[in-house]
């Protein structure tokens, strides 16, 4: 067989797929261009757990008129202009690809926005498979941004499409749990997320309350209960950094990172019996960090051994130590030098629990 290169079309759908890979995957990219637009208000709406269609509304910044031709293509963003730029990026989103991979793998891609210069006009403007204009008209609205996205791979990617349907509970769970990661750690922000039936049935999943602190969030989401046997954790952990080889007198120093959140008492019936409610954080960034959270449940085990902790942990590291470009999804987060972050974190862990452990005057029992 000769070389060729693969059609414009078929790159597309390939690479879409790979950003946009679930439910859960669609819905946050748009939380995050919520988030990366300062709103103070999200709500997401599901109609029949998604299945039917999705939609992110937020009062934020709103998109500018000159930028409506180019929102949707492949690799056009506002928050990154080179490379190098991503050592010191600080919004969630900065690859440009997923309103772009949301037009290559749903029916519909509908925004409807308005800028603080526009209100109260607002433009919608619905968007083809390949994130081009497909038709805009004006109608009323006040400033911030609203995505409307129908039948996720309804047509474009026939397998995933029947595997969304058949397990469309399980994805839809995984989702909510994924959007209470970000209503947990976003403080000073109101997430309301519900969902609504054929018959016309609305539930609201949950709703955080704009709260200035993460604990509030947590109230808000897990109830009043969740908090009670919840201890505020803020760990150091000093990284030396290699010695160079080119200049091996002077000192390399130390990278810190800062472990700030709140972790289950270490106490027996104080745990949760299911590995669950662990949210781990690069930056306010909710990320897929397995080995951080087997530290976790391993320096617990110490103190519980029946049960697991409930986890809310940002590791707040300097930009220099992290990558967040390894996968399209921007799931999964590679630490410099994670070995030693690992053993830090082992220890300062077992610390903290055991002055806790002390200073707990009496243990519920399980
Ligand atoms: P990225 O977030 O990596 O830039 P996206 O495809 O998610 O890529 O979004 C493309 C661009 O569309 C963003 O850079 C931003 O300028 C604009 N945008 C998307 N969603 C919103 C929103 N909710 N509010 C304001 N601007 C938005
Ligand atoms: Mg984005």
């Amino acid at each position: 067989m000769s070389i060729r290169a693969i059609d414009k079309s078929s790159v597309h759908k390939l690479t879409s797929g790979q950003v946009v890979i679930d439910l859960s995957t669609a819905v946050k990219e748009l939380v995050e261009n919520s988030l990366d637009a300062h709103a103070t208000n999200i709500e997401v709406k599901f109609k029949h757990y998604g299945v039917e269609s999705f939609e992110v509304a937020d009062n934020g910044d709103g998109i500018d008129q000159e930028n409506f031709e180019g929102i949707a293509l492949k690799h056009h963003t506002s928050k990154l202009r080179t490379f190098s730029d991503l050592s010191c990026v600080a919004t969630y989103g900065f690859r440009g690809e997923a309103l772009s991979s949301l037009c290559g793998v749903s029916s519909s891609v509908q925004i409807t926005t308005c800028t603080a210069g526009t209100s109260p006009c607002a433009t919608r403007l619905e968007y083809d498979t390949h994130g081009r204009i497909g038709s805009s008209s004006k109608i009323a609205g006040t400033k911030g941004t609203s995505v409307l996205v129908t039948k996720l791979f309804d047509g474009r990617l026939p397998v995933r499409r029947i595997d969304f349907v058949k397990n469309f509970k399980r994805e839809f769970a995984k989702c909510i749990s994924l959007l209470q990661a970000y209503g947990v750690i976003k403080v000073g922000v109101r997430i309301v997320v519900s969902n609504v039936l054929s018959s016309g049935k609305k539930t609201v999943l949950f709703a955080t309350k704009g709260n200035s602190s993460v604990g509030d969030n947590i109230v808000n989401i897990f109830g009043t209960k969740a908090q009670t046997d919840l201890l505020p954790m803020s760990l150091e952990l000093n990284i030396p950094r290699k010695q160079s080889m080119y200049l091996p007198d002077t000192d390399p120093g130390e990278t810190v990172i800062k472990v700030v959140g709140f972790i289950s008492q270490p106490g027996p019936g104080l745990g949760r019996n299911a590995a669950d409610r662990q949210l781990v954080y690069v930056n306010n960034r909710p990320c897929n960090l397995p080995s951080i959270i087997k530290r976790f449940n391993e320096g617990y085990r110490s103190f519980n051994i029946t049960q697991y902790p409930f986890v809310v942990a940002d590791f707040e590291v300097p930009f220099d130590s992290v990558d967040v470009n390894v996968s399209p999804d921007k799931r999964t987060i590679f630490l410099h030098d994670e070995a030693t972050v690992l053993e830090c974190l082992r220890e300062r862990l077992s610390e903290f629990l055991m002055k806790c452990c002390h200073s707990i005057p009496t243990q519920r029992s399980a």
